[in-house]
């Protein structure tokens, strides 16, 4: 009968479209590899003038953990989407323990005032405290006058002169909390912790993938770069002080060793010279809070892949391509379809693909034919992949800055994309592969450990110990 034509029709159409999005999406081996030495470009630009685009930002963390730093260190993680506390016990031998509690951040905490955010943390911090450093009849087990050292990671780029210092260039990943680009975060959270006399130092500020850099090389020495592919992306490696002409006056030894957290999220913004944008990327970027800014992070996050997708999806509404006869508004309102439905929908095992019924028919209320949950599937794959493909970019031009693909190494990489979502590492080291050949083979990711608690306890008592050293 009649209905049999039906879906045969919606293949054919379904099947149309997505060779359209595969030309849209896919990037050739010639293509990367031009983005590749735009890369190169940029870096050694950001690291020979400040102020730059990409600001490749010097941190003040010298040189690599040995392995053997020991003691206890508190760690605060404000992230794109959580604040974490965490107690570290570093016990040498590249080991150590945690304790952590975590809490989700509201859209109002990101948005509202910048000092009210630092309260927040300092708020959860002492209740942290008061909670773990307790004996069984509730007495506090710290000694008169005993203030713990903490490591504060935040994932967001600042510039900075000392290792415990950071002015916050700009918010990403859709924060605007008002009044705190241009300060000094490091003294705006100092200020909440003093507010609420708890019993801190705070000795170090990180970003996160500095603290990825190090954790991971404290349980892994042949870690030479650090990636996070999360609510945003950015990396961090180590450079020699004399490959840095922007700090020379500093009179810091040529031959010390520096991390340098790149902020390579902001790669190609405001020009958009370099990156393959779609019309849908565009609407991300002038639809978000800071227009042409963090141009590759768009492409490649956790934030924005979700978003691509419903992008799509609403313009194929808009042709009257899907979802015919059905109220699509819930699949209207902007970031409702996050990455991690695109996780669930590439990792959809079931020839029915059931698990994309659940998605659309239990949150947009969306009833699907088999052609379109295909469809679908084929979306996410190109978008996740494309965003893997990118980040491969990012990798071979550092790569490629300090001549690591002969000997070869091993890129700590941590964040929701690349541990959930499907297949992402694979396709980084395909893209490795496209760029760089067999070779690309010599350049491996690694599930890094928490470079955001652990990382900035590690540095936290590398600070100590270069303190002790009379070496700030
Ligand atoms: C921030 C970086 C951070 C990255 C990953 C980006 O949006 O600018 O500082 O490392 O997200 O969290
Ligand atoms: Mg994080």
């Amino acid at each position: 009968h009649d209905g049999d034509e039906l879906p045969h029709a919606t293949k054919k159409t379904m099947a149309d479209h997505l060779r359209k999005f595969e030309q849209l999406f896919t990037l050739t081996p010639q293509r990367m590899r031009m983005i590749v030495e735009a890369f190169k470009e940029t870096l050694a630009l950001g690291l020979s003038q400040p102020g730059q685009i990409v600001p490749m930002i010097p941190t003040f963390v010298f040189g690599y953990p040995t392995g053997q730093e020991t003691g206890e260190y508190l760690a605060v993680d404000l992230g794109g989407t959580n604040l974490r506390i965490c107690l570290v016990t570093l016990q040498g031998k590249g080991e150590f323990e945690i304790t952590q509690s975590k809490y989700r951040l509201t859209e109002e905490q990101k948005q509202g005032d910048g000092q009210q955010l630092f309260d927040f943390c300092a708020q959860c911090l002492k209740t942290f405290i008061d909670t773990n450093y307790v004996d069984e009849d509730g007495k506090s087990t710290l000694s008169e006058g005993q203030v713990l050292p903490l490591g504060f990671t935040f994932s967001y780029p600042c510039s900075q002169e000392r290792i415990d210092h950071g002015v916050l260039i700009r918010w990403t990943k859709g924060f605007g909390a008002g009044d705190t680009e241009g300060r000094d975060v490091a003294a705006m959270f100092n200020k909440s912790v003093d507010d609420l006399k708890i019993p801190v130092k705070m000795t170090a500020l990180i970003n996160d993938t500095t603290g990825t850099l190090i954790a991971s090389h404290y349980v892994n020495p042949r870690t030479k770069i650090a990636v996070i592919f999360g609510t945003g992306c950015n990396a961090a490696y180590m450079e020699r002080v004399g490959d840095i002409p922007k700090i020379k006056n500093l009179g810091i030894d040529d031959d010390a060793e520096m991390a340098i957290n790149c902020e390579w999220g902001a790669f190609d913004s405001f020009k958009h010279e370099h990156l393959p944008r779609t019309k849908y990327d565009q609407i991300v970027d002038e639809s978000s809070n800071k227009v042409g800014e963090q141009a590759f992070e768009k492409l490649i996050s956790g934030r924005y892949l979700g978003e691509i997708l419903r992008l799509v999806l609403c313009d194929l509404i808009d042709e009257g391509v899907l979802f015919l006869g059905q109220n699509t508004y819930k699949l209207e309102t902007p970031y409702v379809l996050e990455t991690a439905f695109l996780s669930l929908m590439e990792s959809d095992p079931t020839d029915e693909l059931l698990m994309i019924i659940g998605i659309f028919s239990h949150f947009f209320a969306l009833d699907t034919t088999l052609a379109e949950r295909q469809f679908f599937k084929a979306l996410a794959k190109l978008i996740g992949r494309r965003a893997a493909r990118l980040s491969a970019c990012g990798i071979a031009a550092i790569v490629s800055k300090k001549n690591y693909l002969e000997e070869g190494c091993s890129v700590g990489a941590d964040g929701s994309l690349y541990n959930k979502y499907p297949h992402f590492a694979d396709r980084v080291h395909e893209g490795l592969q496209d760029i760089f050949g067999e070779k690309g083979k010599n350049i491996i990711t690694h599930h890094a450990e928490d470079g955001s608690g652990v990382g900035s306890s590690i540095i936290a008592a590398m600070t100590k110990i270069r303190k002790d050293a009379g070496k700030y």
